[in-house]
């Protein structure tokens, strides 16, 4: 192979590209992964570290759809969609309502348990090979409701997630302490998630993975991809810097910016982007023994080895608009009135760009118009989770094998 001609490209070095290079890189093809920035630098770099296997609810299923006209009221509230931005949203939109349709919601679940089992076992056997398991962390997640009304209107969605074979248990506002003390008195009920795991830093993590692809012989090439041209039985790559490569097979996995690339290649997918926005404070600003879920808010606080998270929050803003971090400081304040001994200062203001599709089941699959490109894209709120199970089944379609799940719910043709 001259310089120029790479056996498999994965474009991007997110947490998705990564595992897919490292399940690749193991099987024993030569892989280069090709990032603008670094290795999970972006979105990957600072999401709220949970490994959600429980997690199966679509978002249109998990009461986005009938909060959302209650959150949109509140200018910093869990949900925002800016009015400049909404004649570009709304095809989007209308898919996203659709897909919380009656019939559309047993297919999406089966598909998300599915995906769910495999992550979790995937996660675990990577974590093995990569000697990543010390980071894993299995407190558990604690959900908390103020009030009755709101946590009975979360009983159908514990149900769905027990045919499932999904695991928890509901608290009693007595039973709180035990599980976090500290917490403030509005908090009337809580749910007990055993299985839900959290790792000690998601970017951290990100490149002990990437280190372990690099160990089996994965390499890295810093560079923008701005066009991808099927050439005979080859792909031409170019980068916006100016250098041409050759590819036998190109992953796009760019996270938010991949229907770009998949558009050069003739397939016209719906991605659109939730930004999300946290605040990393010190460790030591509260002793948190589990991730918290606040629902009813949009957020969580997880605790993590290089410092405690407080974040979510969904802004259905596209990919330029400059952040507005009030949302971040939004979600402080109120997490310092549910913790009340909770340490504000110090923090770290972040926001990400969530890849979504409006079924929020990710695109796993070939290209229409070349069968050397795979896609592996649009985990939305769930690409942490998801991304060990989607280098796997990445792998066994490059190398031809049946993949491990049925892949037509995450068909990049599907729309
Ligand atoms: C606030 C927040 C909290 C979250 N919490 C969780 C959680 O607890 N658990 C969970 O599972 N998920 C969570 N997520 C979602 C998760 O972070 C994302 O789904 C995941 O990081 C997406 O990974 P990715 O590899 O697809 O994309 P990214 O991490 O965005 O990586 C894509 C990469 O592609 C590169 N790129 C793009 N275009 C090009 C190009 N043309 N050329 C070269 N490089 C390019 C980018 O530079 C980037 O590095 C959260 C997200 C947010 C915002």
């Amino acid at each position: 192979m001259s310089e120029g001609e790479h056996d498999i490209v994965v474009v991007g070095a997110g947490i998705v590209g990564i595992c897919a290079a490292a399940y690749l890189a193991e099987a024993g093809r030569k892989v280069t992964v090709i990032d603008r920035t670094g290795i999970c630098e972006e979105t990957s770099s600072g999401n709220a570290a949970a490994f959600a296997f429980s997690d199966v609810l679509p978002m249109a299923q998990k009461g986005m759809a009938w909060q959302a006209p209650k959150w949109l009221l509140d200018p910093l509230g869990p949900l925002s969609i800016p009015p400049a931005y909404l004649p570009k949203l709304a095809p989007w939109l209308w898919r996203f309502l659709r897909a919380g349709s009656p019939a559309r919601h047993e297919a999406a679940l089966a598909a998300q348990a599915s995906l769910m089992r495999l992550a979790e076992a995937e996660w675990m056997s990577l974590m093995d090979r990569s000697a990543t398991r010390r980071m894993l962390r299995e407190a558990g997640s604690l959900e908390l409701y103020e009030s009755e009304g709101e946590f009975k209107a979360s009983l159908p969605g514990w149900d769905e997630r027990e045919r499932f074979g999904i695991a928890f248990q509901h608290l009693t506002r007595h039973e709180l302490p035990e599980y976090q003390p500290g917490l403030s008195q509005q908090f009337v009920r809580g749910t007990f998630v055993p299985g839900w795991k959290t790792v000690s830093d998601p970017k951290l993590l990100g490149k002990a993975i990437w280190k372990h692809a690099e160990t089996a012989g994965a390499t890295f090439l810093p560079g923008e991809v701005a066009l991808i041209m099927p050439s005979g039985d080859r792909l031409t790559i170019q980068l916006r810097q100016g250098r041409t490569l050759r590819a036998q097979k190109v992953i796009i996995a760019a996270g938010a910016w991949s229907h770009f690339l998949a558009r050069q290649i003739g397939d016209r997918i719906p991605l659109e982007t939730e930004r999300g926005y946290n605040t990393t404070l010190p460790v030591y600003a509260f002793d948190l023994k589990r991730q918290l879920i606040f629902s009813r808010h949009g957020f969580v606080v997880t605790p993590l080895e290089t410092g405690l998270r407080i974040g979510g929050a969904v802004e259905l803003g596209g990919l330029r608009r400059p952040p507005n971090y009030a949302r971040a400081k939004a979600m402080l304040d109120k997490a310092k009135q549910f913790l009340p001994g909770l340490k504000t200062e110090g923090g770290k203001q972040w926001m990400g760009y969530r890849p979504s599709l409006p079924d929020s089941l990710p695109v796993i699959g070939r290209a229409r118009g070349a069968g050397n490109v795979h896609y592996a894209f649009g985990h939305g709120h769930l690409g942490l989770t998801q991304a060990a199970a989607t280098g796997r089944l990445i792998r066994d379609l490059v190398l031809g094998q049946a993949p491990a799940i049925d892949l037509s719910p995450f068909s990049p043709q599907r729309f």
